[in-house]
């Protein structure tokens, strides 16, 4: 039997865009850990979504330093951070990907645990129109108004006080555009990418805190500690007709961030053979 670490206790989510509405629920159920918002937090210190990709990396940095910081603010010694960035797939022309992570950060049992999602499933786009009716299509196009949109005279450099944010009624989206094309000529549009804007955001945040909470469910052989994770993963799961090694993964390393006891574990996804589907020679 597992134990569980965190029933009864009380995490800080550092977030001021209702995030919890996809975290707290999962976490309750899965650990019975409480998860609440703090009301002063202010996220944006830590900076807002541009257009750049952030590798991993930095968003892991990043979600470390919010969940330190609130717990500072708060006293706490439980807290979970989550950062998503939005860019092109690394491997399919034109598609965008989201990525997101949710990080647990546990002080009472020295613990960092990192959940992630990589998901094409996004609206993330952006426009530039020199029309109402443009506009319009554009919103549409990207799940208005159900998403929010930003809206602004120009991709770089506009006036911040030109910049409208969570535009989520058809009223305002045709007054700000009418305005922003009388006095620039053109309007960029884009689509609000913060969770409470962005339903299908909030679906992938929720998938990062499930792989969290898989994590989590992992425990050490030897030490008993939460997050026991699959670390490098060696291909080579032979295909099921023809016997040939595949890409797929027949081995993964496993080894545990606290005491470093390691394992190597064959079939970590199940399955023994490959599907010929995914062998060179079978369907090349
Ligand atoms: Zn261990
Ligand atoms: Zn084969």
């Amino acid at each position: 039997m597992t134990p569980n670490w965190f029933a009864g206790r009380t995490a800080i989510l550092a977030t001021m865009h209702r995030k919890e509405e996809a975290i707290a629920p999962l976490l309750q159920s899965a650990f019975e850990l409480e998860v609440i918002v703090p009301g002063e937090f202010n996220s944006d210190q830590f900076g807002t979504f541009t257009r750049d990709v952030k590798r991993p990396a930095d968003q892991l940095a990043t979600a470390r330093l919010k969940a330190l910081h609130a717990m500072e603010q708060l006293g706490a010694d439980l807290a979970i951070a989550s950062e998503g960035s939005f860019g092109p797939h690394p491997l399919i022309p034109y598609v965008p990907l989201n990525r997101e992570l949710v990080l647990l950060v546990d002080r009472q049992h020295d613990l960092e645990i990192a959940g992630y999602a990589a998901t094409p499933d996004t609206n993330f786009s952006h426009k530039q129109v020199d029309r109402l009716d443009a506009a319009l299509d554009f919103a549409r196009s990207v799940g208005f108004p159900s998403h929010g949109l930003v809206i602004m005279p120009a991709a770089e450099g506009s006036d911040p006080a030109e910049i409208h944010k969570g535009i989520t009624q058809e009223d305002a989206l045709r007054a700000i555009v009418a305005d922003t094309l009388q006095r620039h000529g053109r309007a960029h549009l884009e689509t609000d990418m913060r969770a409470m804007m962005n339903p299908t955001r909030m679906k992938a945040i929720a998938l990062a805190t499930q792989d969290l909470i898989r994590k989590l469910r992992k425990t050490c052989p030897q030490c008993n500690t939460p997050g026991f994770e699959m670390g490098d993963r060696q291909p080579g799961l032979p295909c099921e007709l023809c016997h040939s090694p595949t890409d797929l993964t027949l081995a993964a390393l496993y080894r545990c961030a606290k005491c470093g006891f390691s394992q190597t574990v064959r079939y970590p996804d199940g399955p023994e053979f490959a599907d010929p589907a995914q062998c060179a020679y079978c369907n090349p």
